[in-house]
């Protein structure tokens, strides 16, 4: 509920005021009727108060009637505000949080177009579509378009006839560009995306850095840059390349309540995925993240071989290969997507339920970023990583070897260090994202891993220590299987070959299985008391750590990791298959998807463009039986209103 509010209106030289009792309902006009107050001393701050109101009274109005919204989410309406009245926003926002409409509505509101710089031709499509759907005037200038067709939306441009325009930072940095806009009214630059210009992502394009030109050729025209990446320095790159130092900042909360963390030891991962797949997630859309091309390949296959309509995506294949894939992953329903990294920067789909990792990130930034993209549309759906001790002494390698500066590798490691922490901890999973972030939080969520199912922990010191003196005793120059065959007292050649057989560590920790010692080894990696060797062996090296744990003077406590069964928080934690929640009348829910997708290929769009999951759910519950009452249900704006109203109304009526 919004609270009630005060407004002043100006009305020649009368000041005139109206505590409102704003319900949010999205029939109600405004302004309401007024009482004049005697209030001559501050005509100015009313008249000031006067714009602010109209601006978000407008705002309002657009929300409910092109977009089918009832109210704003938190803090969209401020940065909307801010940008009516001129000024500039840097908007730190989540995936998911809505960031399309806070320029998006300025831009209708304000007088002149808008533009929208995009880093990806396909982002901007999908947009423009949605738009369209929507009866915005929205276009893009991109690569795609043959001379007649750039040729036709400049004109319209000329003509005033455009509120959104989109188009890549290449495009907006020509001459013949520039010097277009120049030439007519502007409402606004948004620039989504807005990380891209900072060097330490691996989002960064160069054509980003010259966006900073905007602030001078176009001084009076407000700008707003969006990104959901949440790093100070980052954030600061923005500010300074881009010249927002004077602009608002909109820093909104960074948790996805409704994604479910896990992270679990590797334990045969592809049953672990396929599992994972059919128990949780049968008929869903959702992306398996995998380091190497060729496992991407080799994973999609096998997944059709399941019976999975899986797809591979990968900096390797040729562009249309790649088109192709996304675009079958947005316009079909249930497609897995089986990427590298190269997958997934602007991709809008609202309802991918799961993002699976079948190796670890390198940073907490990646793994936010990449887990992100599940679950736009706010409905429960699930992030779950494997990882085992070879992906932590691969990253620990990449990381030695990587080229650039000492103060790079730096900041590398230390984000490497975050994110195998944060695999390692026993305590709530996105309290130590938010808190990575800066964000502080309840210190359990309920909807992680460790919050539904906690972890053990057990006190390891002596076999650390055991670990620790197998490493030393063998001159620091072998990998983790061989100090686990010395430490087991194992009979292989390898033992007997370098002599090891006399050690006094050699068959001294029976106690222990090979996966209880793989564990304690991959928590010595990750925990910073062992490194590991950059001759591609995998030796392991005693690192300054070790010495007051070697001395006796500290203990350690070590995560018990569990045999990988299905685990309690895998049979809590189920996603809501696509809406298909057990009261809803399945009948009717699978026709109304039938009919979506029906209209979706007639209009050549993805089928969340036509109506969100929530918006059919909504149907298939309320079954309104009129178009005003249809006209009422989220996500249904006046256009969807008079175009599907009618069909939708229709099949409603023949399910009575
Ligand atoms: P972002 O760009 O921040 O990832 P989007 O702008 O794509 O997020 O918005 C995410 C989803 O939330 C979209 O489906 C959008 O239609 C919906 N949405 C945004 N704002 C609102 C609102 N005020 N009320 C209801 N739904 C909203
Ligand atoms: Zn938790």
């Amino acid at each position: 509920m919004v609270p009630n509010v005060a407004v002043f209106m100006l009305l020649g030289s009368r000041v005139f005021y109206q505590s409102w009792p704003c319900c949010g309902s999205k029939n109600r006009e405004f302004p309401y009727p007024l009482w004049p107050v005697h209030c001559s001393q501050n005509k100015l701050a009313a008249a000031r108060f006067l714009t602010i109101v109209q601006g978000m009274n407008n705002a309002l109005a657009i929300l409910h009637k092109v977009f089918g919204y009832n109210s704003f989410r938190p803090p969209q309406a401020e940065i909307i505000d801010t940008l009516i009245g001129g000024g500039d926003a840097l908007v730190l926002m989540p995936t998911g949080g809505g960031k399309s409409l806070c320029y998006q509505i300025p831009a209708l509101a304000r007088k002149g177009c808008g533009v929208v710089i995009s880093p990806l031709i396909a982002l901007m499509q999908d947009q423009v579509s949605a738009l369209h759907e929507a009866g915005v005037k929205a276009a893009f200038l991109n690569s795609t378009l043959d001379f007649q067709a750039v040729r036709a939306i400049e004109v319209a441009l000329q003509r005033e006839e455009l509120d959104l325009l989109y188009m890549a930072p290449e495009r907006l940095k020509q001459e013949r560009t520039l010097a277009l806009l120049q030439s007519v009214p502007l409402a606004l630059f948004a620039i989504d995306e807005a990380h891209c210009v900072s060097q330490w992502g691996h989002d960064f394009r160069a054509d980003y850095l010259e966006l900073g030109v905007l602030h001078e050729l176009f001084p009076h025209v407000p700008r707003i840059a969006l990104t959901a990446t949440a790093d100070v320095r980052t954030r600061n790159e923005i500010i300074e390349r881009l010249q927002l130092q004077d602009a608002r900042q909109f820093i909104a909360g960074f948790d996805r309540p409704n994604i479910c963390y896990r992270i679990t030891l590797k334990d045969n991962p592809r049953q672990q995925l396929l599992r994972f797949l059919r128990e949780e997630h049968p008929s869903d859309a959702g992306i398996v993240y995998c380091l190497s091309r060729q496992k991407t390949e080799e994973t999609a296959e096998w997944l059709q071989s399941e019976g999975f309509t899986a797809l591979a995506y990968h900096a390797g294949l040729s562009a249309s290969q790649r088109a192709g894939n996304q675009a079958r992953f947005l316009r079909e329903d249930a497609v897995v997507m089986v990427a590298t990294i190269a997958f997934g920067m602007g991709i809008d789909k609202p309802d991918v339920r799961f993002v699976a990792h079948l190796d670890m990130p390198k940073t907490i930034e990646a793994y936010y970023q990449e887990t992100g993209r599940a679950g736009r549309d706010g409905e429960p759906a699930n992030a779950l990583l494997l990882y085992g001790l070879q992906d932590v002494i691969k990253l620990r390698q990449m990381m030695g070897e990587s080229q650039g500066s000492e103060d790079h590798k730096r900041i590398e490691q230390h984000r490497l260090n975050a994110m195998l922490g944060l695999c390692e901890i026993t305590t709530c999973r996105r309290e130590a994202l938010l808190r990575y972030f800066g964000e502080t939080r309840p210190v359990t969520c309920g909807n992680c891993d460790a919050c539904l199912q906690p972890a053990q922990t057990w006190d390891a010191t002596e076999s650390a220590r055991l670990a620790l003196s197998a490493v030393f005793r063998t001159g620091q120059r072998f990998g983790v299987n061989h100090l686990i065959e010395v430490l087991r007292g194992s009979n292989v050649d390898k033992v007997f070959q370098f002599d090891h057989q006399h050690l006094n560590v050699y068959g001294k920790g029976t106690e222990l299985t090979v996966n209880q010692w793989r564990s304690v080894f991959r928590q010595l990696v990750a925990r910073n008391y062992l490194s590991v060797d950059l001759d591609g062996f995998g030796a392991l090296r005693l690192e300054e750590l070790c010495r007051p744990l070697l001395r006796g003077e500290t203990t350690l406590a070590l995560r018990r990791d569990e045999s990988v069964k299905r685990s309690k928080a895998e049979k809590r934690s189920k996603a809501k298959p696509a809406a298909a929640a057990g009261d809803l009348d399945h009948g009717l829910w699978e026709a109304l998807r039938a009919l979506r997708t029906r209209l979706a290929e007639e209009h050549k769009v993805p089928p969340y463009v036509i109506f969100h999951n929530s918006t059919l759910e909504a149907l298939c519950r309320q079954r309104p039986a009129n178009l005003e009452e249809l006209g009422r249900i989220s996500g249904i704006g006046e256009r969807k209103q008079e175009r599907y109203g009618p069909v939708f109304l229709a099949l409603l009526q023949q399910h009575q």
